[in-house]
């Protein structure tokens, strides 16, 4: 079958592939409609590695994935040909200690979609364990389906916040992730959530959300409008989205005392933040990396019309045109949040 692949940093083709398609009795096989471009399959494609995860072999990119069951394992009983489906990319070792700690995410065995060297998935079909599959009510639409996987790492961060209903959140970063954190934290109860960045047309994108309240800060000081907000006492929730070292600089100012930060971007080099600040606030401070146990919850809020993602699917590129798309999504617009690709039906 024909796949995207990357032969090798900045190489991309269309071309094929003979992939193993047997379907083990727990597995599902999957006819893979849409795919979300995700930063980190930019990433390949434009640096060859991510920190200790090199691309040595040709690869399959896209990990954020929804499509149709095609055919079911013997073990597998709660999805059956036809459903409509998106799937979740980090497959652990289920007898892992991390995994029986429900804490699959962080299990040094994880096999990831589209994380060397393990292929993703733009490409016709994929068999996939059923229990990383999940159904999708007929009120969510494929393309909606694929942006479960970005919107999980939000619901993740949510969740580490441990948000008290009418709480009141910062988002530092106005990126996809960015965007995705305020919207899971709006859903878990959040009452308003400041979102910042320098980028006029990404706050743009994030201020049609009700509940969102954008910052520029090249034109505000951050600090000062949650003071204002807040009546001096700060956030409840800070979550640090942009993964710039900068943001580090007085985080711990914009949170009140005995708040929580959440850590979601990732620095590409080690950051130095204020402990003793944090100390005076006796702040906790929470990491997310990718998700568990949040793809099913993820996908009920969408059917629920409680979270729209649709706005920030920007644009759509046919599977024959998928280098083009990764060229466009390489070029990181700022009135660009996801780009998504279909495969031919
Ligand atoms: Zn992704």
């Amino acid at each position: 079958m024909k796949a995207l692949v990357l032969e090798r940093k900045g190489e991309l083709s269309l071309r094929e592939i003979d992939l193993p398609l047997e379907v083990g009795a727990q597995d599902v096989k999957i006819a893979i409609h849409t795919v979300g471009v995700c930063g980190s399959d930019v990433h390949y494609y434009t640096h060859g590695a991510i920190g200790s995860f090199v691309v040595r072999e040709p690869m399959v990119l896209g990990h954020e994935a929804a499509g149709t069951v095609t055919a079911v394992g013997s073990g597998v009983h709660h999805l059956k040909v036809g459903d409509r489906v998106c799937m979740e990319p980090g497959v652990p070792n289920m007898s892992s200690r991390a995994s029986k700690l429900g804490i699959y995410n962080v299990d040094p065995d994880v096999r990831f979609w589209a994380t060397p060297p393990v292929h993703g998935v733009l490409m016709p079909e994929v068999v996939h364990p059923a229990a990383f599959t999940y159904k999708l009510p007929d009120a969510v639409s494929f393309a909606e389906g694929a942006m479960v996987e970005p919107f999980a790492v939000g619901m993740q961060a949510a969740t580490r916040a441990r948000i008290v209903p009418g709480d009141v959140a910062v988002v530092i970063g106005c990126g996809p992730i960015g965007v995705m954190t305020a919207l899971a934290a709006l859903a878990g109860g959040c009452s308003q959530v400041f979102i910042s960045d320098l980028s006029a047309p990404k706050l743009e994108i994030a201020a049609q959300y009700a509940g969102i309240t954008t910052v520029n800060i090249g034109e505000v000081s951050l600090h000062e409008t949650i003071m204002t907000a807040t009546d001096g006492w700060g956030a409840d929730i800070v979550f640090e989205a942009s993964g710039s070292a900068r943001a580090y600089h007085g985080i711990f100012d914009l949170m009140r005392p005995g708040g929580a930060l959440v850590l979601v971007g990732l620095p590409v080099e080690p950051v130095t933040f204020d402990v003793p600040a944090s100390i005076f606030k006796e702040a906790r401070i929470e990491t997310v990396f990718r998700y568990a146990n949040n793809f099913d919850r993820a996908v009920n809020l969408i059917a629920s019309g409680k979270v729209d993602l649709k706005p920030l699917i920007t644009d759509t590129f046919d599977f024959a045109d998928s280098i083009a798309a990764f060229e466009r999504a390489a070029k990181a617009l700022p009135t660009d949040v996801k780009i998504q690709i279909r495969m031919p039906s």
